[in-house]
């Protein structure tokens, strides 16, 4: 690796041509080695530079894949450009090869770092930044000389004065803060709101302000990857409307014709789906909105043309509601389940409900080896190694079929990684399996 020192295109071109020439010698050397070798992206602010130096790295025998940042740039706070370098090399990248930041810098860029896909990062910030008497804050740095408080909890603010600190204890706090900011990072993963924590961070100083505004920007490329349902939706500023659920909404909502109202946020949309995510789910500050609950036949022809872009149910299907929340729980047919509604999100699980989803038009399949079919038909999950091809629209959390080669209907479930995960990864679950068709 021949890291890039300026942004100058003739140096970063030296730099990317010297890293692929080094590779290539290196990967006889290299192959069937046990130690996790690194191939590394240069080109930084350069699209075409990067993406030739990823295209050529993915070809290679890599394990990981560390994106060259641009130092110079990450010290003046300048996070933006960072953003489109992560998601173009990303886009090149194999999903699973683990994908390092080189000197992420502060801990502010973190989280878009994640939100873009980087799974690791190293950063010196914490010691250089302590030299320099700098102390981190989740919203910038601040000159030691000029604090009168110490605005943290953390064990070396808590326990020592103003006066106390010295080169290392600044160190240490500073490592603390990254360290928390990692924490609050895989929190919000967990959580499902790692956008809202974006929105956050960017308005705690006006470079990550910038860096949200490219990282809306990369909306298409985000909708590749996130869920398809969240526990909440927070709608907290004009970023907001940059989130994949508008996008996604607009293009579901158009399948779906009957009556509309006025939901808020995302306008007028079909009474009958409002319990979907995200109407009910979302949070924008104003007065509750509440569709009148209906149970009958429209709602459940509606919200499986929302979810499916087909209808499943038949006018005969008997609908089981909850005798608590009034709420459609189940459909049947003939005593047995054609499916469940989830009650968080409304989200169709399928049942023998899967048998007519699979001769309609649903590019939410996942072919399998035969092989393994009878295995899925018993129940068991759908590993990625088993997965020959995917709809290449699949997203974690959707509802899918799972097909062998041969076209027969093996189960159904809900993805847990998106269409270039199942084909890219060679381990972990890829559907989580429901029903299964025994
Ligand atoms: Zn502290």
């Amino acid at each position: 690796d021949t890291p890039t020192k300026s942004v100058e295109r003739d140096d970063v071109k030296r730099c990317v041509d010297e890293t692929i020439k080094r590779a290539r010698e290196a990967q006889p050397l290299i192959r069937d080695s046990s130690v996790l070798w690194s191939g590394p992206i240069q080109g930084s602010v350069h699209q075409d530079l990067l993406k030739r130096c990823a295209t050529e790295m993915a070809s290679m025998d890599f394990a990981i894949h560390p994106i060259g940042s641009v130092v110079p740039l990450l010290v003046q706070y300048k996070f933006a450009p960072h953003v489109e370098i992560i998601r173009a090399a990303k886009e090149i990248l194999p999903a699973n090869r683990p994908v390092h930041l080189f000197g992420a810098g502060h801990p502010m860029f973190f989280a878009f770092a994640v939100a873009l896909g980087v799974d690791l990062f190293d950063s010196a910030a914490y010691a250089l930044y302590a030299k320099d008497k700098r102390y981190f804050t989740q919203y910038g740095t601040k000159h030691f000389d000029e604090l009168t408080y110490l605005p943290c909890s953390c064990p070396v603010c808590s326990s020592h004065t103003i006066g106390e600190f010295n080169e290392q204890k600044l160190a240490a706090h500073n490592l603390y803060v990254t360290f928390e900011e990692i924490r609050v990072i895989k929190q919000a993963i967990k959580d499902k709101t790692l956008f809202e924590l974006l929105e956050q961070r960017a308005h705690a100083h006006p470079e990550v302000f910038k860096a949200m505004q490219a990282f809306v920007k990369e909306t298409p490329f985000i909708n590749k990857y996130d869920p398809i349902t969240k526990p909440h939706m927070f709608y907290l500023s004009d970023f907001s409307k940059h989130r994949t659920e508008f996008a996604r909404v607009k293009k579901r909502v158009s399948c779906v014709k009957s009556k509309k109202f006025d939901a808020g946020t995302f306008g007028k949309i079909p009474i009958d789906i409002f319990e979907c995510y995200p109407f009910a789910q979302t949070e924008d500050g104003s007065d509750d909105k509440k569709a009148k609950a209906r149970n009958d036949f429209a709602k459940i022809r509606d919200v499986s043309l929302y979810w499916f872009g087909v209808n499943i149910f038949k006018e005969t299907d008997r609908i089981r509601v909850s005798p608590k929340t009034h709420k459609i729980r189940e459909v049947f047919d003939k005593g047995k389940v054609v499916a469940s509604f989830r009650a968080n999100d409304f989200m169709i699980l399928l049942h023998e409900g899967s048998k007519r989803l699979f001769e309609k038009k649903y590019d939410g399949r996942v072919v399998v080896q035969d092989d393994v079919s009878e295995f899925i038909r018993e129940g068991k999950s759908v590993f990625a190694k088993h997965v020959l091809k995917c709809g290449k629209n699949i997203v974690p959390g959707q509802q899918v079929l799972v097909v062998n080669k041969s076209g027969d209907l093996l189960a159904s479930g809900e993805a847990m990684l998106n269409a270039k995960e199942m084909n890219d990864f060679d381990r972990g679950v890829a559907v989580n399996v429901r029903w299964s068709n025994k």
